[in-house]
């Protein structure tokens, strides 16, 4: 059987709903008060606050806005910081580490707030997470954290034994899980452009294929080299997240590009998303090699990401396996067709926290490690404020050092040996 759709796209299926915007050609402006880099939700939620606060400002891509991750996600919305307390406080202090967990419970409120305030229509919906359980070991664990969640920070969510499963999911895959009740979904691709429209009519240029080539102090302030000439600013923020690159050697140093993946089916008959996804929930599961799926907002495909081999592959293959681990959970689907498949770099880093902060006067937030649309635009707005100078830009994460690694210079060289070794270890259950 042929699996691609006779009209399969190895572009993001959000691109049909929202094309990539059409900018036109602005003009660089030779002198701005901050100039950002990078078009996505980091840099378009900075652009926000600053044009707002009345800064001459300008966020340069270097493709077409959005073109990064952040019209590419699953638009899954989680609390989205990954180490555990007991790990962080064992890292950072007690203290320390109960702030930063309660920046993931503040990034979750923020969207739901901000995408209300703003009045952005991007199908926002807070319908849960099931987390399944790959193995029994799995589900023992995630059954001990949700009876024992540390006091003041506890987070609404119950348990689903095996037995109850098919409520949530029509596969016996998994060994039960957790619904997680105030995760929340949206679609990626409206979100990013009801940001861009608002940072836009609050002054913001965004200059579509204007690569950043070179950042060179000068005075009091930055020379920002492009391809399409030179800009003085103030300041300087970065927001290029999986697309770290030479621009930055020590940033990039310290953010390990990951391909993420996924794919959409072709439009399923009501009844089979009904009996597959009987909730609107997203999904994901505790396998390290994470696999997350939802069904698309107007509930007729199945969208299913993860990653699919070791080092990265071409959107055909990874749409080849993605579909075979799709079946794998629902067998009824074997003879559904692939519509979309395609990826994006997500940015982890070596301790799994994202980071914001200032490094040789230069503005940053990123590393969101596979969870940013809401703490990217999050972080995004919290930097946007620390160069306001606004005391409401401090954040929990402010002040921790950004480890990089020996001998690690932006390629990931490890990536394969490691996920070779997370797949074992999911496999064995443990
Ligand atoms: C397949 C996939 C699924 C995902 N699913 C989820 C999910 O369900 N939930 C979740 O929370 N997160 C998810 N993520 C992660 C999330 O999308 C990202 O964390 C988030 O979008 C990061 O936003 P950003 O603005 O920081 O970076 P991006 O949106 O990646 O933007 C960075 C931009 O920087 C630009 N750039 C880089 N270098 C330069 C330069 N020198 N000059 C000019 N521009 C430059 C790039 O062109 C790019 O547009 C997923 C990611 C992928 C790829």
């Amino acid at each position: 059987m042929d699996l691609l759709a006779p009209d399969f796209k190895s572009t993001p299926y959000w691109w049909e709903r929202t094309p990539r915007p059409d900018l036109g050609s602005p003009a660089l402006p030779d002198a701005v008060d901050v100039a950002i880099v990078g078009a996505g939700y980091t840099g378009l939620a900075a652009a926000l606050q600053i044009a707002r606060g009345g800064r001459a400002t300008v966020v340069l891509d270097a493709a077409d806005a959005g073109w990064g991750c952040s019209s590419r996600n699953g638009g899954q919305i989680s609390t989205s910081v990954k180490p555990d307390l007991a790990t962080l406080a064992r890292r950072h202090g007690a203290g320390a580490a109960a702030r930063i967990i309660r920046e993931g419970h503040n990034a979750l409120a923020w969207i739901e707030a901000f995408v209300a305030e703003e009045g952005i229509e991007c199908d926002f919906r807070v319908p849960g997470r099931f987390h399944a359980a790959h193995s029994p070991r799995a589900y023992e664990r995630m059954a001990r954290a949700i009876a024992h969640q540390p006091e003041g920070l506890e987070v609404p969510a119950h348990v689903v034994p095996r037995a109850e499963q098919h409520r949530e999911l029509g596969t016996d895959t998994y060994f039960g899980g957790v619904v997680f009740e105030r995760h929340a979904s949206l679609d990626p691709g409206r979100f990013h452009q009801g940001l861009l429209e608002r940072a836009r009519a609050a002054g913001a240029v965004v200059v579509p294929h204007c690569p950043v080539t070179g950042i060179e102090r000068c005075g009091a302030g930055f020379t920002v080299a492009t391809a399409l000439g030179a800009v003085q600013a103030r300041d300087v923020v970065i927001a290029t997240n999986g697309y770290t690159g030479e621009l930055t050697p020590w940033l990039r140093r310290r953010i390990v590009p990951i391909g993420s993946y996924m794919i959409a089916t072709e439009p399923q008959e009501p009844a089979v998303l009904d009996r597959l996804m009987p909730t609107n929930r997203v999904v994901s599961d505790s396998r390290r090699v994470v696999h997350y799926y939802r069904p698309s907002p107007d509930r007729t495909r199945i969208l299913f990401g993860g990653r699919v081999t070791s080092g990265e592959a071409c959107t055909r293959e990874s749409g080849a396996l993605l579909h075979r681990n799709l079946v794998a959970i629902f067998p009824e689907l074997a003879a559904t067709r692939i519509s979309h498949s395609w990826m994006g770099f997500v940015a982890y880093t070596f301790d799994t926290l994202a980071r914001v902060g200032r490094h040789e006067g230069i503005h940053y937030a990123m590393g969101y490690c596979g969870s940013g649309v809401s703490m990217a635009s999050y972080l995004g707005t919290r930097v946007g404020q620390q160069v306001l100078g606004l005391a409401e830009g401090r954040t929990g994460l402010d002040g921790l050092d950004f480890p990089t690694r020996p001998l690690y210079r932006g390629t990931p060289w490890f990536l394969p040996a490691a996920v070779a070794w997370y797949r074992l270890r999911d496999r064995l259950g443990v």
